[in-house]
């Protein structure tokens, strides 16, 4: 595809790209949150991504289902129950770039991130730690503090914390190869992102779990802000689990059901795991005996059958993935995410400073952008942006984050983004 690279910050140059863009029909398939007699300038999809329209009748069907059929819709609902969460398997797995049976949708991120590390953190005398970024996600960070403390360790020494070491807060990977090749005899498991929340640094999966395989470490990742926003390939990759969600960029609801990935290799694996009737083997699972005979694959740490309604929005949104396509989208992306910063670094630049990284391969959708002068300035500005219908996100102390993405933004969004900053540098 031919996206533009000479960005000019004019409505009808906007305009003339959006029309050519081969993507456009999608953005219909969304509502667009209004704003006055206008769409707002929506840039947040990487906290929540907007509704599909399609979601409200896959809902209404659920309940019609429920209303008449009751119990039998497990079996003769339009989208049976019974076997509901393989319908979103295939789509999903092609999203991730997983085997079918590397994947299952269930629980929330941070639930299947405590089961997979029930299975995956197997701490011993000799190798007990985890490595995380200094600032991972709270919820991450929470979840593997009180891991270690479980099996009985300190966190003050099992937790090893790797600093940015790059000037915009981004981590270098000679300096994540340092950390596992002196700590890597040490470390029980590398917890890592795909894409890094406050900065949108995108991660090299392949190459980090080649890199913590080698001393003999298990390998993680939370993909919470990557999936949907760039390509990942975790069957290729080789790490051993990952998990995320599904309401950033996947467009499926506040809370939607998540996402977890168990590597092919471990699809029969004897660690422990907390198991549940959902993860018993699927033809054996109505005998309700009591011992409990794992499904192979990811489908075996499943707890509890899927809430259907929960469940219904993911459906949705991964057959539009599937019909758009991640690799069409990506190439979408990048050049409306080079394009706003473009414009940014062009007109903007006494205002904000980029600290996503800017090459192209580093960075997905997110641009995170520091806010010049001090907080006050920064909650200003962002007030002006809500103001006038544009919506981003602030993360304290002086970091807004924007986010275009490919399903539903538009160039336009970008020249009324950067004609609002510049209206409010002016005023
Ligand atoms: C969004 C996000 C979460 C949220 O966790 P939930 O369990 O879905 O509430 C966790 N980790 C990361 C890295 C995130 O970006």
């Amino acid at each position: 595809m031919n996206y533009p690279q000479d960005f000019r910050a004019d409505e009808s140059w906007a305009l003339a790209q959006d029309a050519a863009d081969p993507l456009c029909t999608f953005r219909s398939e969304f509502h667009i949150p209004r704003h006055g007699d206008e769409e707002q300038v929506y840039l947040c999809g990487n906290s929540l991504g907007l509704q599909p329209r399609a979601t409200r009748q896959a809902l209404l069907d659920e309940l019609d289902d429920w209303q008449s059929l009751a119990v039998e819709a497990h079996f003769r609902g339009r989208h049976p129950w019974m076997p509901y969460h393989s319908f979103v398997r295939d789509h999903l797995a092609e999203l991730v770039g997983a085997q079918p049976g590397e994947v299952v949708a269930m629980n929330s991120l941070s639930a299947n991130l405590h089961l997979m590390m029930v299975s995956f953190y197997r701490p011993t005398a000799e190798r007990h730690a985890i490595l995380v970024e200094k600032r991972a996600f709270p919820s991450d960070r929470y979840a593997v503090e009180s891991q270690i403390r479980f099996h009985g360790f300190d966190p003050a020494t099992a937790l090893i914390e790797l600093e940015a070491d790059e000037p915009n807060g981004t981590i270098s990977d000679a300096a994540l190869a340092r950390a596992i090749e002196e700590h890597g005899n040490r470390i029980a498991l590398v917890l890592w992102p795909g894409v890094q929340y406050l900065t949108g640094q995108v991660f090299d999966l392949k190459g980090i779990t080649a890199l913590a395989h080698r001393k003999g470490c298990v390998v993680g990742f939370d993909l919470a802000h990557a999936v949907g926003n760039v390509p990942v390939d975790l069957h290729d990759s080789g790490c051993d689990f990952a998990v995320w969600c599904h309401y950033k960029y996947v467009n499926s609801g506040p809370g939607a059901v998540a996402g977890c990935f168990v590597h092919e290799r471990h699809a029969r694996t004897d660690r422990p795991r907390f198991a549940g009737w959902w993860g018993h083997d699927q033809s054996l699972r109505f005998r309700m005996e009591p011992e409990f005979i794992p499904t192979p694959g990811a489908d075996g740490w499943q707890l509890s059958n899927p809430p259907i309604l929960a469940l219904a929005p993911v459906r949705v949104s991964l057959e539009i993935f599937h019909r758009a396509g991640m690799g069409r989208l990506r190439d979408k992306s990048k050049a409306m995410t080079a394009g706003l910063a473009h414009l940014i670094e062009r007109e903007v630049d006494n205002v904000l400073d980029i600290l996503t990284p800017s090459e192209p391969g580093r960075r997905g959708s997110q641009l995170s952008l520091r806010v010049k002068g001090d907080r006050n300035a920064g909650r200003s500005l962002f007030d002006h942006l809500a103001a006038q219908g544009i919506i981003g996100d602030w993360r304290e102390p002086n970091v807004i984050r924007v986010a275009p993405t490919a399903l539903y933004n538009r160039y336009m969004d970008a020249v009324r983004f950067v004609r609002a900053v510049k209206d409010w540098s002016q005023r």
